[in-house]
């Protein structure tokens, strides 16, 4: 008999992975990987952080003892330190307990279980995501069912922030609505707002009962201080209003592949909070039932030792500096050789990505004729980039803009 999956149409690959497959078939000596979202050293090699590894040393004795199941929540002291990792110790919310923080899948998990719970219990079934945003934002609320908006973010004129147009979208959005928002090192464009800036959003979504919903994927890998980058939630959490933090350790520990996040929910009071708890664990008991312990543990490891957080805030710091050394790098040499247009925002984009500006074609003709590889919305992976690699990403950009 046939397929009963004959019908099935093939879904195209996400268009990151496309060009990471591109890159890796490529047999060009000079190509170069300025796409995928990771970082990388100045050889271009993964980062194992020397405190991760320091931590996985003190849990291989314990190795034995971590195959346990453990609550579907998960662990309950990575879940505290999360909390307090992205509200502050002293936070109003966790000492009054009105924050509910699970452990999840990283990033992608988080957002998921919060989309799919938003969508069970939360009376707007509508999204606003900014234009542009991470690309598989959408998805999570499409799959539960949510609408799917965008608001106003980039200025391509600028390379920078479109205030304006961002607060029209959301102040037009219907009441109640929901509102993704990327706490720091915003993907792709590598545009925040101010703090002041956030404080006018902050006004505005709670005069109009918007419902935050932060992405925080990149705390201490855009100012390199831990505190500093959490600051937009801290302004969003102070005002005693409900708010949906997505955290993630993929890239701040250079844990990708072991999948370690937490989704938060800061609730009006306790009794609320504890009931949105059993949501959350009837949401994720029939999706995975309990997390897994080994990624979660390196960074409870980490977050309960002083001198290992104050070790890891030092990696934090040291991998930015090497990526806003990569900016003014990039930025000189395209000045030196005078290549037209105004590149002033490679070094005014902040976090792991410049929003290039550079077209899809210029792209594709960079990729065909160069062997460089990027997203084809021009975004720049800055950790991708060297010295060493430097010029030859100049002569690609200065031959693709030549060129129109
Ligand atoms: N959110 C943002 C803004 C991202 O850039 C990414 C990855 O690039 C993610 C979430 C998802 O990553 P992960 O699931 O590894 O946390």
């Amino acid at each position: 008999a046939d397929s009963k999956f004959a019908h099935l149409p093939r879904v195209p690959e996400a268009p990151i992975f496309a060009v990471m497959s591109a890159y890796k078939n490529d047999p060009s000596p000079v190509k170069l990987n300025l796409g995928m979202g990771v970082y990388r050293t100045e050889e271009g090699k993964p980062f194992l952080l020397p405190v991760v590894r320091e931590a996985e040393l003190l849990l291989v004795n314990d190795l034995e003892a971590a195959k346990d199941y453990i609550p579907t929540t998960g662990i309950a002291e990575f879940n505290k330190l999360s909390a307090e990792l992205i509200f502050g110790a002293d936070s109003h919310a966790i000492i009054k307990n009105r924050v509910v923080t699970v452990q999840c899948l990283s990033g992608t998990g988080s957002l998921s279980i919060g989309a799919e719970f938003l969508a069970r219990h939360y009376k707007q079934h509508v999204v606003y995501i900014s234009q542009p945003s991470y690309e598989n934002h959408p998805n999570f609320f499409i799959r539960a069912g949510i609408a799917v908006n965008t608001y106003r973010y980039y200025d391509p004129e600028t390379h920078g922030l479109d205030f304006q147009g961002l607060l029209e979208d959301l102040n037009s959005a219907p009441q109640g609505s929901i509102v993704l928002l990327q706490a720091c090192g915003h993907n792709p464009t590598g545009v925040d707002p101010t703090l002041q800036q956030w404080e006018v959003i902050r006004q505005l979504m709670r005069s109009k009962e918007l419902l935050p919903f932060f992405d925080s994927a990149y705390q201490g890998l855009v100012s390199g201080n831990l505190e500093e980058d959490a600051q937009s939630v801290r302004l969003f959490v102070a005002d005693g209003g409900e708010c949906f933090i997505a955290q993630s350790y993929s890239k701040t520990m250079g844990l990708y592949a072991e999948r370690v996040g937490a989704l938060s929910i800061v609730c009006k009071t306790e009794e609320v909070a504890c009931r949105v708890e059993s949501q959350l664990k009837d949401v994720i008991s029939p999706t995975y039932f309990t997390p897994p312990v080994y990624g979660a543990s390196i960074v409870t490891a980490i977050l309960r030792n002083r001198e290992m957080y104050s070790q890891w805030n030092s990696e934090l710091k040291a991998m930015i500096e090497r990526l806003i050394n990569m900016r003014k790098h990039l930025f000189d040499a395209l000045c030196d050789k005078g290549t037209p247009g105004d590149w002033s925002h490679i070094v005014s984009q902040v976090g792991m990505y410049t929003f290039s500006g550079l077209s899809e074609e210029q792209v594709a003709f960079m990729t065909k004729e160069y062997h460089i590889y990027l997203s084809p919305d021009g975004r720049i992976n800055m950790a991708g980039l060297s010295a060493k690699t430097v010029p030859h990403l100049v002569d690609a950009i200065h031959a693709a803009v030549a060129r129109n």
